[in-house]
């Protein structure tokens, strides 16, 4: 049985008495509902540390009053079939216990913050800036895992590990996909059958970019146009943002030649909001 540790102290208590051992530590936070996608982050941090220590928490902080906090999906017992045997503890605090009645702190990490997601989601990316900073601290682990898919959120993390100093270094694993390629999510169990189907449009437009990258276009305003064109052809689909960034310096770019390039999409199906992205590495200029 795997330890579940439900205080800040128990946490604190077991991973010391690991790093006394000279064990190193990896950490993968999660709001449950657990996945493949997730299970690749943890397979990275246990193919890279002694000790691999999951989170599940449904952070009320990075939810907009309007949002689906109170629906999320949550199956604390199917996390802990899915996780059985594969990690060394689990960390399950209540709400209380990370947000004491007095909580009266925030961060807000203002690079990287400012469009995508955020526009839709204002307070979203200072309610993740919030948890994870506690979480790291909690934990004290040597290596946070966090996924590609959630890119935004990533290199926000990162920025923040950076700012202020936090022992820590954060690893972005690839996007895991179901065969027809939509990536894994808690959320895609919103989606009706037929936007299901359509859903696959967010793969299959990224695709249609990277083909067109791979055969030497760099301009924006095509890549655009073309992702554009294939997720309009669902009829289900609503496009939230299309979005070509340089991940250095975060600008949104004319034309990428030369530039670590994000391309990010966030399109609609009802309700439900999916995201996906592609990256296009500058093998001259790595991240
Ligand atoms: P969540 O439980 O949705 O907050 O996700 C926890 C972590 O898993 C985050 O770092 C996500 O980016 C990552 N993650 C979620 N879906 C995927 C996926 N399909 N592939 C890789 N990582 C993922």
């Amino acid at each position: 049985m795997i330890p579940v540790l439900y205080t800040i102290d128990e946490v604190r208590r077991s991973i010391k008495a690991e790093k006394r051992k000279g064990k190193s530590i990896g950490f993968v936070p999660t709001m449950g509902y657990l996945h493949e996608g997730h299970l690749s982050l943890i397979t990275k941090s246990k193919a890279e540390n002694d000790i691999t220590i999951v989170s599940v928490f449904v952070n009320p902080t990075q939810f907009a009053a309007n949002e689906d906090f109170n629906t999320y999906p949550r199956d604390f017992k199917h996390d802990l079939a899915i996780l059985n045997d594969t990690v060394d503890y689990i960390f399950l605090p209540t709400q209380d216990t990370i947000y004491p009645e007095d909580f009266s702190s925030s961060i807000s990490v203002t690079k990287y913050s400012s469009d995508l997601c955020a526009v839709s989601r204002p307070s979203h990316f200072d309610g993740v800036a919030i948890i994870v900073a506690k979480l790291i601290n909690i934990v004290a682990a040597d290596k946070i895992y966090l996924g590609q898919k959630d890119m935004q959120q990533f290199l926000i993390i990162r920025q923040m590990i950076k700012d202020l100093n936090f022992d820590i270094e954060a690893v972005a694993c690839p996007i895991v996909r179901e065969n027809d390629g939509l990536a894994l999510s808690s959320r895609n169990i919103y989606l009706t059958a037929k936007e299901r189907q359509q859903a696959t449009v967010l793969y299959q437009a990224l695709k249609a970019a990277e083909k067109l990258v791979h055969d030497g276009e760099t301009r924006s305003f095509i890549i655009y146009k073309a992702i554009k064109k294939i997720i309009d052809s669902q009829d289900l689909a609503e496009i939230d943002y299309i979005e070509i960034k340089d991940i250095d310096s975060w600008r949104t770019l004319d034309n990428f030649a030369g530039k670590n390039t994000l391309i990010a999409l966030a399109v609609k199906f009802g309700k439900t909001r999916l995201l996906d992205n592609i990256i296009i590495y500058d093998s001259s200029n790595p991240v």
